[in-house]
């Protein structure tokens, strides 16, 4: 029987929050009956549907938000300090960090993606904090690639903006606390991340999927109503290790950013790249070929991530299946990022609508299916891992849900 991850309804989470709000600062310092969480706010994890390493060539990705939230139940402090519990990983973690103590890399563990967002918000003049007593629970895999590092930073960001504000912020503001939740992990916590992720989780609308062009930096809403279809995204997390990550990323990388800086501008606006690639690694050690086909990815991806939006945008899901397929086989035979385990989901899945998502070297592979035919996809994916000796994968139902909001 394959496994899911579970998932509760917004009553359910904010009920939990709340709970473990009261069971954490029940009392005051001083011993006295400590009062509620003055609310309970939430944000969404995300799935990128396609645009797969491109977001540092000036392409574009289609990701959505997720139905599945991490949930924050908050209460105002006058102190300066941040007080936090969050039920992860089977228990309850616990930490209180002064923000006159965060600066770059300090906390660096998981607390400062909570700190850190307030720090960089109000580093920023997006809102003001005296200080926070925060209890966290969440349904978002942590470390599955569906961005729970986001779904907390994002939480954190518009529980304390209507805090200081008295409403939830519109998207200028939304766009600020972006920027906010960015810098917290990338100077906070020391983990890098382009913005895909916490644009998704704040941007994200039901029925939606968002169009983020890397070359514009705009964040446009597209239709994705795959309920009215009764379609579902099926995502598989195989489970797998990631394998020399690291390395191989920087490879790909190294070549896209070698060719970018000998044209001077993004492989978006270099005429013939595949061929200008051609010269460029005459340079280098790595052969002609090599260069050509990381670039050929990068450039046909950019396209069909373009052509995706349109066809989203005219609902015609058979165009997009198609579209999913491709951008698989390119990351398999083009860029080279897929693994043995990635590509026997891909194949068990059926290939049409299906694809890896993330950057690849292990993580999930999606399924855009049918919502009659959910079970007995995971089961023939399922069972094509167990044949080939591969971990059992985890199974999750996917459909483009709100972003950040408050719940309670
Ligand atoms: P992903 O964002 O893909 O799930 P990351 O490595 O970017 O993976 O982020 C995972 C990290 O974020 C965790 O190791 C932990 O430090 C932090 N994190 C995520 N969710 C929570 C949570 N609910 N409570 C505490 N820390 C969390
Ligand atoms: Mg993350």
């Amino acid at each position: 029987m394959p496994n899911w991850f579970t998932t509760r309804t917004d009553e359910e989470l904010a009920t939990a929050a709340h709970r473990l709000f009261v069971e954490t600062f029940a009392e005051d310092e001083a011993g006295a009956a400590a009062p509620e969480p003055v609310g309970v706010w939430a944000a969404p994890g995300r799935v990128n549907l396609i645009g797969e390493h491109i977001d540092y060539a000036g392409g574009a990705s289609i990701p959505f938000a997720l139905e599945q939230n991490t949930a924050v139940a908050v209460r105002p402090r006058t102190d300066g300090a941040i007080r936090i519990a969050s039920e992860f990983d089977g228990s309850v973690a616990q930490a209180c960090v002064p923000l006159s103590s965060v600066w770059p890399r300090h906390p660096a563990d998981w607390s400062g993606y909570v700190a850190g967002t307030i720090w960089a918000a109000v580093e920023a003049d997006l809102l003001q904090c005296d200080g926070l007593d925060i209890a966290i629970v969440s349904d978002v895999p942590v470390g599955s690639g569906l961005s729970s590092s986001a779904a907390l930073e994002c939480s954190i960001a518009v529980a304390a903006y209507e805090l200081d504000h008295g409403h939830l912020p519109d998207d200028a503001a939304r766009a600020g606390l972006v920027e906010a939740c960015i810098r917290a992990e990338n100077e906070v916590v020391g983990a890098s991340t382009g913005g895909l992720d916490q644009n998704a989780s704040l941007f994200g609308q039901r029925g939606k999927a968002l169009f983020l062009d890397f070359a514009t930096g705009a964040v446009e809403r597209i239709p994705f109503d795959i309920a009215s279809q009764d379609l579902v995204l099926l995502i598989a997390d195989t489970n797998a290790p990631h394998t020399l990550s690291d390395g191989q990323y920087a490879s790909r990388r190294g070549i896209i950013d070698d060719v970018q800086s000998a044209a001077g501008c993004t492989i978006r606006d270099i005429p013939d790249a595949v061929d200008f690639a051609a010269t460029v690694a005459e340079k280098s050690s790595d052969s002609a070929e090599l260069y050509q086909r990381r670039v050929r990815h990068v450039v046909e991806e950019t396209e069909r991530t373009l052509s995706a939006a349109s066809v989203l945008c005219a609902s015609d899901m058979d165009t997009f299946r198609q579209l999913m397929r491709d951008s698989h086989v390119s990351l398999r035979d083009l860029y080279e990022v897929t693994t043995p385990e990635l590509d026997s989901a891909f194949n068990a899945a059926g290939e049409f609508g299906a694809r890896m998502t993330g950057g690849g070297f292990g993580g999930a592979v999606i399924a855009l299916i049918a919502k009659d035919d959910v079970d007995a996809t995971a089961q023939a994916i399922e069972e094509a891992a167990a044949q080939q000796g591969f971990p059992a994968p985890t199974f999750v139902v996917a459909r483009p849900g709100e972003g950040a909001r408050r719940l309670h």
